[in-house]
């Protein structure tokens, strides 16, 4: 498999600090669900955990902490 070599440009970057490599984001009121199978010794596996976002989702730079809620469009779309 090849990928073709990231555009430096498009990197998403703390337009305070200049930090390009390390972010948080913060989620209000997530209702998490985790789906358990239950094993013939009584034991649970989890199979599946979905988490939903009710209030705001904001992202902020790890190394300066300013808010950059305005680019978490862009942030969530480059999440694989
Ligand atoms: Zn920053």
């Amino acid at each position: 498999m090849s990928y073709p070599e990231p555009n430096v440009a498009n990197l998403l970057k703390c337009p305070y600090c200049g930090n390009d490599s390390e972010f948080f984001e913060i989620t209000d009121d997530v209702i998490t669900t985790t789906h358990y199978i239950q094993n013939r010794d009584g034991s649970f596996t989890i199979s599946e955990k979905s988490s939903q976002a009710l209030g705001d989702v904001k992202l902020f730079c790890a190394s300066c902490e300013e808010d950059l809620s305005t680019l978490h469009q862009r942030f969530s779309e480059m999440i694989f």
